[in-house]
């Protein structure tokens, strides 16, 4: 088990596109093993990117701590979107502070597994948020960038 350090925003990192996951390899597995680890142990937190933990790769995973458990985006593209919700968010990079921010109602992704194969999901409501989330932190997005009317502290 190993817990990595969570990056915070003003780090330059987390401002930069993440690369493409050419080889899921030992490198990547481990990445994505901490991850899980550092997420848990965050207690609050329903997703994290690997920008987050200093790796500028296309990977992030979601708990929503439900029954789907732990779900892991290798090289995620977001492929459809449906509709429009708008709802607060946090980040674990963006410690104590939140906003409502607006997000497709529905949306489809696709990505590859941990086994490199490719799936397909589509999630609403929360499930949805959270990806959106995870998937602008490759794109060095944070949801500070998107809200409106101006952030909050929680
Ligand atoms: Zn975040």
């Amino acid at each position: 088990m190993a817990i990595r350090n969570i990056i915070t925003i003003g780090e330059e990192i987390l401002r930069k596109k993440a690369r493409h996951v050419d080889q899921i390899d030992d490198r990547i597995l481990q990445l994505v093993e901490d991850m899980k680890d550092t997420l848990k142990e965050s207690g609050n937190g329903i997703g994290l990117a690997a920008p987050q933990v200093g790796m500028l790769k296309r990977v992030f995973i979601v708990d929503l701590q439900d029954e789907k458990g732990m779900t892991v985006y290798i090289n995620p593209e977001i492929i459809a979107t449906e509709g429009v919700q708008i709802g607060p968010e946090g980040c674990l990079s963006v410690p104590g502070k939140s906003g409502d921010v607006e997000r497709p109602a529905k949306i489809k992704i696709r990505a590859q597994n941990e086994r490199g194969e490719y799936f397909e999901e589509e999630a609403e409501d929360l499930r949805a948020v959270c990806i959106c989330h995870e998937n602008d932190h490759l794109n060095g997005i944070l949801f500070p960038d998107r809200v409106k009317g101006g952030l909050s502290d929680v």
